[in-house]
């Protein structure tokens, strides 16, 4: 029996897990999560009104009640169980643990009330325990630092229409927070021409479709095609950002002006925030002199009052004790995946945060065959026992695993909770989660 050890079961996580477990059925695959619920960022990063992109999940269900996998939630690699003692019972370690620390502007005022990491503000959203509590302050004026899909989310998570939703599996705190906030002005903020964004064309449209919206965008500074520097494979999605954001109807000619005014400020590094308070006030916005207009005109340095920052500019991954890790680019420390024999990583985690979750897929096939590749060079394999000795860990250090059945209870408890149409209003500590089992 080959003992493998997978440790996160976000997308991943759940792909390797489904193609090892398929492609050797001489093996048990224990998935290791440290919240008692599975599915990673799906759960807990994409947006609460895009249940389409949350759907993968009835997927990662099926790889979860495969009768060679074992989930095994509630348990902190790193702290409930070391890496040492992982490679004491497992032929193979696959560490799957995303990123989930967001990346710092590194720039003056980071540290005020009321500025926030985009992981931070989605988990919170999200209904994630980690940052349920957060209750940010959300003000009238609020500045989303990035040019990329998460930027977007949080833009359409603060400034979609209440009864829009409440058809999502956003957090009830998280909804009543956004409804009751008065939001009137929203910054998206770009360090980098429009050109550059990395957008995507459909949550683009989806956004500059919002009835209820009124965008600013000054389009003297958006070339009208994708110029040289832009490779070839973003071309396409480069071309169809720059059509839309010159075909967005503006402040002036849009049919009864929204209510939310969306600001798009390209080639705006941001370079300072401020206050005389604790919380921020101000922030101030340079220009990126390399690519664009503005470098050549009085509107240099640009002012904006804002009483909310968040920042969407990526993560990087959290390091477990004793395993090599790489403090410059933020991920495992690995060649082609492999940290060391027998100890692989894969998605976010092994290639940074970038990527949407089907890339995660790529990375597990190609994985999945080096790894088979390994195991067929490695023989005799040495004996192991797998769970049996992790078990009793666990019994010696009272610790709770959540298992796949456990999950369905709270799964149960969470769809039955749910009101206004949504599919599931989510429980948002661990304690509370636990006590389900009990
Ligand atoms: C805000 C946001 C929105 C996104 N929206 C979309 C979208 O709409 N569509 C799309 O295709 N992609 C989206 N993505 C990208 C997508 O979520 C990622 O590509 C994908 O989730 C990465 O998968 P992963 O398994 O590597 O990491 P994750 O999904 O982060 O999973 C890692 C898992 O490991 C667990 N873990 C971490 N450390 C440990 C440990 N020490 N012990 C045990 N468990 C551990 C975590 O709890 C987590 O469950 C979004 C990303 C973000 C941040």
């Amino acid at each position: 029996m080959i003992h493998i050890a997978i440790i996160g079961s976000g997308p991943s996580g759940c792909y390797i897990a489904d193609m090892l477990a398929k492609k050797l059925p001489d093996s048990h695959v224990d998935l290791f999560e440290r919240l008692p619920t599975p599915f990673g960022l799906v759960r807990a990063g994409v947006a609460p009104d895009h249940q389409h992109t949350k759907n993968i999940t009835r997927q990662f269900e099926r790889t979860l009640s495969r009768e060679n996998v074992r989930f095994v939630g509630n348990v902190h690699i790193g702290t409930d169980l070391s890496y040492a003692e992982l490679k004491e019972h497992y032929h193979i370690i696959v560490f799957a643990s995303g990123a989930p620390i967001d990346r710092k502007l590194g720039i003056p005022g980071e540290s005020l009330d009321g500025v926030y990491g985009s992981g931070e503000f989605s988990r919170w959203y999200n209904g994630h325990p980690d940052n349920a509590d957060l209750n940010p302050l959300i003000s009238e004026n609020i500045a989303v630092i990035g040019n990329g899909n998460v930027a977007l989310d949080i833009l359409r998570v603060l400034s979609k229409e209440k009864e829009l939703l409440l058809k999502s599996d956003i957090s009830q705190t998280a909804l009543d927070k956004i409804s009751n906030a008065n939001i009137k002005n929203i910054y998206i903020i770009g360090r980098r021409g429009a050109a550059d964004a990395n957008f995507t064309p459909m949550e683009l449209q989806e956004v500059m479709s919002q009835p209820n919206l009124t965008f600013h965008i000054d389009t003297s500074d958006i070339p009208e095609s994708p110029p040289e520097h832009i490779p070839e494979e973003r071309l396409r999605n480069t071309a169809k950002n720059l059509e839309i954001l010159h075909n967005t109807k503006t402040q002036a000619s849009a049919p009864n002006g929204g209510i939310i005014h969306i600001h798009f400020l390209f080639n705006r590094p941001i370079s300072t925030i401020t206050s005389d308070t604790s919380r921020v006030s101000n922030i101030e916005l340079t220009v990126n002199n390399a690519t664009s207009s503005l470098a050549t005109s009085s509107k240099n340095l640009l002012p904006l009052n804002v009483g909310t920052v968040i920042s969407a500019i990526g993560y990087v991954s959290a390091p477990v004790p004793n395993v090599p890790f790489n403090n410059n680019s933020g991920i495992f420390e690995h060649h082609n995946s492999l940290i060391e024999p027998g100890v692989y990583a894969v998605g976010w985690c092994k290639r940074g945060a970038n990527g949407v979750i089907p890339s995660n897929r790529v990375d597990a096939t190609t994985l999945s065959k080096d790894i088979i590749a390994d195991l067929e060079n490695t023989v005799p394999l040495p004996h192991k026992e797998g769970f049996s000795c992790i078990s009793t860990l666990f019994n010696e250090r009272n610790i709770k695993p959540v298992s796949y059945n456990d999950w369905q209870v709270i799964n149960k408890a969470e769809i039955d909770r749910a009101t206004t149409g949504k599919p599931r209003e989510k429980i948002t500590t661990v304690s509370k989660m636990l006590n389900l089992l009990n």
